[in-house]
């Protein structure tokens, strides 16, 4: 009997594409506002928003009144900005490089200071301007990436606070080890940033807290936190059972055969057939960003059932055994994302892939389109 296909595309068009559930993303951006009480939200959209799509991710949440949204290359300013996301603070977090401090300025972008040099350099261009260079002081308190250390970071402040090109708008710093506030090295962290504070003479946004710590540590939320992977709805797992994923991964069912016991499938003929079985061939590969690390170990959805993939996973295509299961041509498959009463999540990929969950999902590039459902 031939049962009606339960999942008629909604994108007739497409082959493969990724979801994202706006009502379900704003109810985060709502559940973190009223967790927080007050404490302002400047929400991480870099590499293109975790994957979720950089313009649609910014909008949503200027219309549900986020105060900053932070970036980490000044072409990710330039492209909010030239969106017509105009009056939202936009922090490049990092460091920059010299040839771009009259963009990061033109665009009104704010800087992230980190050395003494920087600053210098930053004050010799604006000195022939009128504007002010709105800054955020970086400083080194345990994850020796960017940030000036202690006691040049004072030296830097004084500086900023001298010359009146510059307005402080922020003091931050990031933990190396959010998972674990209570190891020595995040104590030393919040101990060195609390030190900061107390020495600074005036208020300004202190941040300092991302996703973990949001969640984990409420006394480091300062006047800002950081969170992007929670406002997405994926981290930590167990701690956040009020925030959701919005993020789902489908594709469609492209070939269907049938295939003879001692045959193999794909490259390499890494799976051989133990017995005839059903073969169906799903056009998303390695090229989009699904792992090869996925080849046969991966499963997906098809019809609200789990089936694993079988063979290396290509360029283009992968291809799934169906065993005595049931698909047709043009049925939905879901990678990522929720199918019946069956679910996959990123974090279980990242798992199968020895990463984290952030890899996954900043890996899915543009030859997958996003619609928002
Ligand atoms: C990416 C980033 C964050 C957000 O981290 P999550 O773990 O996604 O919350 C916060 N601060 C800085 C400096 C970052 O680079």
């Amino acid at each position: 009997m031939l049962k009606s296909a339960p999942s008629v595309s909604s994108y007739p068009l497409e082959s493969t594409w990724i979801e994202i559930k706006k009502d379900v993303f704003k109810r985060n951006l709502w559940q973190l506002k009223k967790d927080l009480k007050g404490t302002k939200i400047c929400l991480p959209i870099k590499a293109n928003a975790y994957g979720h799509g950089l313009l649609q991710i910014a909008r949503w949440a200027k219309e549900e009144q986020v105060d900053y949204l932070a970036v980490s290359s000044l072409s990710e300013g330039i492209k909010l900005r030239e969106a017509g996301l105009n009056t939202i603070p936009i922090l490049v977090m990092g460091a920059f490089q010299s040839e771009q401090i009259q963009s990061l300025v033109d665009y009104e972008l704010d800087l992230s200071i980190s050395s003494f040099h920087k600053a210098q350099e930053v004050q010799r261009l604006m000195s022939s301007f009128s504007k002010k260079a709105r800054v955020h002081l970086e400083i080194e308190t345990g994850m020796n990436r960017t940030g000036s250390r202690f006691e040049t970071s004072k030296r830097i402040y004084d500086y900023l606070q001298k010359e009146p090109c510059f307005e402080i708008v922020g003091i931050y710093s990031h933990l190396a080890l959010s998972e674990d506030i209570d190891h020595p090295l995040t104590k030393k962290q919040i101990a060195l940033f609390d030190r900061w504070i107390k020495s600074c003479p005036y208020p300004h946004l202190f941040h300092l807290a991302n996703s973990s710590a949001t969640v984990l540590c409420p006394s480091i939320h300062y006047s800002m936190v950081r969170p992007g992977l929670l406002c997405f709805g994926l981290c930590p797992k167990e701690l956040s059972l009020k925030y959701a994923s919005c993020f789902s991964l489908k594709s469609r069912v492209s070939f269907f055969k049938v295939i003879e016991k001692g045959e193999s499938v794909g490259y390499g003929t890494s799976y051989i057939a133990q017995k005839q079985t059903r073969i169906a061939t799903v056009p998303i590969g390695y090229g989009d960003g699904y792992r090869r690390a996925l080849s046969n170990v991966g499963e997906v959805l098809i019809r609200s059932k789990r089936y694993p993939i079988v063979g290396h996973i290509c360029m283009d295509q992968l291809m799934v055994d169906l065993n005595q299961g049931e698909a047709y041509v043009g049925d939905e498959v879901v990678l990522i994302g929720q199918q019946g009463e069956e679910c996959i999540t990123v974090q279980e990929i990242a798992k199968l892939c020895q990463t984290i969950p952030y890899e996954i999902l900043t890996g899915f590039n543009e030859r997958i389109p996003r619609y928002v459902t």
